[in-house]
C-alpha cells in the first residue's frame, strides 16, 4: 500500500530497553541473525526487485560489516524479533564492500528513492541514516573538544573527558511547513533553488525560545507579509535531510493583505484556486510529489475545495 506520507509508519520495534544492555548489544552483534542497514556517503543500500527496499545483510556479511563500519546503532527488532542494526561503512571502501556481499543492490539517495518505497521500508532508512549521520557530526564534544564516544546502543554519546562528561543524544531539528489559505485559495510559493517550476508551501525553522504556533506565525510574516487568523496542526513527517522533523499546519490569514513576499528567500509566491490546479500542467507549474508533507496538505484543501464549491457558487478571484 503507498503510505499517506513517505518515511512514516515503521513497524520496527525500537526496544530501547535493551540499548544499555551492553551484554545482550554484544552477543546480537555476534550472532549471525541479526540484520545489518548500511549507509555509506549519507546513501542507503536498496535491493531493486522490481521496485525498491532496505538492503538487510546477515551472517558473515554483516558480521564483516560491522567490523567495518565508522559508527553502528541499535536499531530495534524486525517483525521476526531480530536485532537490526545500522552501520556507517568508510568513504574509500564502504561501496565496494558492499558490492562484494550484495551484488544486486545499490546505494541510493533516500530523498529520491521515497515515493517508491513501502512505508516500513522508508521509515526504517530514514531512522538509519539519520541515526548514523547524527554521530558523524558529533565526534567532538562542543563543550571541551574532546573525542565522544558512542554508548548506549548508538543513542548517546559521553564525552572522554572524566572531568567534562557531556552526553549528547541524538537531535532532530522541528521545522514547521504550512498550507497557508483564505477563503477560495492556498497559497504556495517558489524558492531560487528549485528545480524549474517547482512551488510548495512555506516552510521555516523553529527557533529557540518559540512556540511552533509562534513560528508559523512569525514565518508567515516574513516570507509573505500576511498575518495568520487561525493556526491549526495537521501532521508531521520525519525528513532526514539531514534531520529535520516536518510539522505540518495550516494557516489562514486576514483578507484584504497585500503578497509582500521576502525576494531573499522566496523567487515567487502566488494564490491558487482550484481552476488554477486544474490547468497547472499547461502552465509548467509542479507540485511536491505524493506522500510528502506539503504535497498531503495541498490535496487535502483541494479535496475540501470541491466539497464547498459543489454547495456553493464559486466567487471570482484574481491572483
Ligand atoms: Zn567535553
Amino acid at each position: 500500500m503507498t503510505p499517506v506520507l513517505v518515511l512514516t509508519g515503521g513497524t520496527t520495534d525500537r526496544a530501547a530497553h535493551y540499548r544499555s544492555d551492553t551484554a545482550w548489544i554484544a552477543a546480537r552483534l555476534a550472532d549471525g541473525e541479526s540484520g545489518v542497514l548500511p549507509v555509506w556517503r549519507d546513501l542507503s543500500l536498496v535491493d531493486e526487485d522490481g521496485g525498491a527496499s532496505p538492503s538487510v545483510l546477515r551472517g558473515a556479511a554483516a558480521t564483516q560489516l560491522l567490523a567495518a563500519a565508522e559508527d553502528s546503532a541499535f536499531l530495534g527488532l524486525d517483525d521476526r524479533g531480530r536485532a537490526l542494526f545500522a552501520a556507517s561503512l568508510p568513504l574509500a571502501t564502504g561501496e565496494a564492500l558492499c558490492r562484494a556481499w550484495a551484488p544486486a543492490a545499490a546505494f541510493k539517495d533516500l530523498a529520491k528513492l521515497a515515493p517508491v518505497l513501502d512505508a516500513a521500508g522508508g521509515a526504517l532508512l530514514a531512522y538509519a541514516r539519520a541515526l548514523l549521520r547524527w554521530h558523524r557530526h558529533h565526534r567532538f564534544c562542543g563543550c571541551c573538544g574532546a573525542p565522544t564516544e558512542s554508548s548506549n546502543g548508538g543513542h548517546l554519546r559521553l564525552c572522554t573527558n572524566a572531568a567534562c562528561g557531556e552526553r549528547q543524544f541524538p537531535r532532530t531539528d522541528p521545522v514547521v511547513i504550512m498550507l497557508v489559505t483564505r477563503v477560495d485559495a492556498c497559497l504556495l510559493a517558489r524558492q531560487p533553488a528549485w528545480i524549474a517550476g517547482l512551488y510548495s508551501t512555506l516552510a521555516g525553522f523553529v527557533e529557540p525560545g518559540e512556540s511552533l504556533e509562534e513560528a508559523v506565525i512569525r514565518e508567515v510574516r516574513e516570507e509573505t507579509g500576511l498575518s495568520a487568523v487561525a493556526v491549526t496542526y495537521i501532521a508531521s513527517q520525519p525528513w532526514p535531510f539531514p534531520q529535520s522533523l516536518m510539522l505540518g499546519f495550516r494557516v489562514e490569514v486576514r483578507g484584504g493583505e497585500r503578497l509582500a513576499f521576502d525576494t531573499a528567500e522566496i523567487e515567487d509566491a502566488r494564490w491558487f484556486t482550484r481552476d488554477d490546479f486544474a490547468a497547472l500542467r499547461q502552465s509548467g507549474i509542479r507540485l511536491p510529489y505524493r506522500g510528502t508533507i506539503a504535497r498531503s496538505m495541498i490535496d487535502a484543501w483541494l479535496a475540501e475545495s470541491a466539497a464547498l464549491s459543489s454547495r456553493r457558487p464559486e466567487p471570482a478571484i484574481g491572483r
